[in-house]
C-alpha cells in the first residue's frame, strides 16, 4: 500500500514539463528499451487523464503487496533463527490464527476502498447544486491542478488522483478510516508477532538472546525479523500521518465547512489583522475603500468574529444529512 501510494504520488505530481518528468526520463534510460516505451507511454496516457491504465496499476500494486505481506506474515510463515544447541537453524512460525482471517478481509478491502475514493465524482448533480435553500451553487469552484468544477471544493488529492468536494466527501472519509484501521491493525499484528517470537521457548530470542548475549542476540533478531519491523515502523507511520487529516474531514462534514473554506477564512483573518482588509457592519469583507459604507469594525474583535462564522452550519445532523445526500446525488 506504502509503495503503491509513492508510486501515485511521484506519477500524479510529474506534469510533462516540469522537473520531475525530466528526472523520470533520466531515470528511464536506465532500462531496457521495451519497458522504457510502455512506461512512458503509461505516464503520457496517466497525465493526458486517462486514468484506467492507472487503476490496473493500482490494482496490480495493491495485489502484489497483498501476496508478499501473506507470505510474510500470514498462515505459516517461516523466519529461520540459528540454532542454539545444535547447528541445525530453528523456525518461527508466525501463525496468527483468527486475527490472520480479519486481515486476509482487510487486505482485499484496501483497494476496494482506495477504488471507491478514486472512481466517486466529486460534481454533483446540477438539480441539487441549484437547490435554494442549500446554498450550494455560491459553494462551486474550479479546480486549478485538474479544472473540474465542483461543489464544496475540499482540495485535489494527489493520492486519489480526483478533486475532493462534496460529491466524494464520504467516500473519501471511508477510505481514510479504512486505510487507517487496515494499517494499524497490521503493524499491531507484526508487533504482536514479535512478542511471540521473543518470548517463543527454546526457539524465540529470548532463549537466542541467552545463548550469544544482548550484542549478537539484538543482531539475530533484527536480521531474522527486518521485513516485520520495516513493516511496523511503515505502517505505524502511515496511520499516525492520516488521523489528524482523518479528523479534519469528519469536522469538515459536522460543521459543513471545507478545507478550501477554511484556508480562505484564515488568509482573510491575517489580512483584517494587518489591516489589509476591513470588516463592514458584521456582514461582508470590503477592500478599505468601501469602509465608509458602513461602520467599520475593530479589526481583532472583527478577526474573531470571522473565524467562529460558519453560514452554513446547520447543526451537525443536517450537516451529515446534507453531505450523505450529495455522495448519492452524484452526476
Ligand atoms: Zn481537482
Amino acid at each position: 500500500m506504502f509503495f503503491s501510494l509513492s508510486m501515485c504520488t511521484i506519477c500524479q505530481s510529474s506534469p510533462p514539463t516540469s522537473f520531475k518528468r525530466r528526472t523520470f526520463d533520466f531515470l528511464l534510460k536506465f532500462l531496457p528499451k521495451t519497458l522504457r516505451t510502455k512506461l512512458t507511454a503509461f505516464l503520457i496516457n496517466y497525465q493526458q487523464g486517462k486514468s484506467f491504465a492507472f487503476l490496473i496499476f493500482v490494482v496490480g500494486i495493491c495485489a502484489g503487496s497483498f501476496m508478499i505481506v501473506q507470505q510474510y506474515m500470514l498462515g505459516e510463515s517461516k523466519f529461520v533463527i540459528p540454532s542454539i544447541s545444535s547447528k541445525k537453524n530453528l523456525v518461527v512460525k508466525a501463525n496468527v490464527g483468527f486475527a490472520s482471517k480479519i486481515m486476509y478481509i482487510l487486505y482485499f478491502w484496501q483497494p476496494i476502498s482506495y477504488m471507491i475514493a478514486f472512481l466517486a465524482k466529486s460534481h454533483t448533480k446540477k438539480e441539487f447544486e441549484s437547490d435554494p435553500i442549500l446554498n450550494l451553487s455560491k459553494r462551486q469552484k474550479q479546480c486549478k491542478a485538474c479544472s473540474h468544477t465542483v461543489t464544496k471544493f475540499d482540495h485535489h488529492c494527489i493520492w486519489i488522483s480526483n478533486c475532493v468536494a462534496g460529491g466524494n466527501q464520504i467516500q473519501f472519509i471511508f477510505f481514510l478510516l479504512s486505510t487507517i484501521i487496515i494499517n494499524s491493525t497490521h503493524g499491531v499484528l507484526c508487533a504482536r508477532f514479535l512478542i511471540k517470537a521473543y518470548s517463543a521457548p527454546l526457539v524465540g530470542y529470548g532463549s537466542v538472546q541467552k545463548a550469544f548475549g544482548l550484542k549478537k542476540g539484538l543482531k539475530i533478531l533484527f536480521n531474522s525479523f527486518t521485513p516485520v519491523f520495516a513493516q511496523v515502523f511503515m505502517f505505524a507511520i502511515i496511520s499516525l500521518a492520516l488521523v489528524p487529516f482523518c479528523i479534519g474531514q469528519i469536522l469538515n462534514v459536522l460543521q459543513n465547512k471545507t478545507t478550501f473554506e477554511r484556508l480562505k477564512n484564515q488568509r482573510l483573518c491575517l489580512e483584517i489583522l494587518e489591516g489589509k482588509k476591513v470588516l463592514v457592519d458584521y456582514k461582508e469583507i470590503k477592500d478599505s475603500k468601501d469602509a465608509t459604507d458602513g461602520t467599520v469594525i475593530e479589526k481583532v474583535t472583527a478577526a474573531k468574529w470571522l473565524q467562529k462564522r460558519n453560514i452554513y452550519d446547520q447543526g451537525w445532523a443536517k450537516n451529515i444529512k446534507e453531505a450523505l445526500e450529495m455522495a448519492l446525488a452524484r452526476k
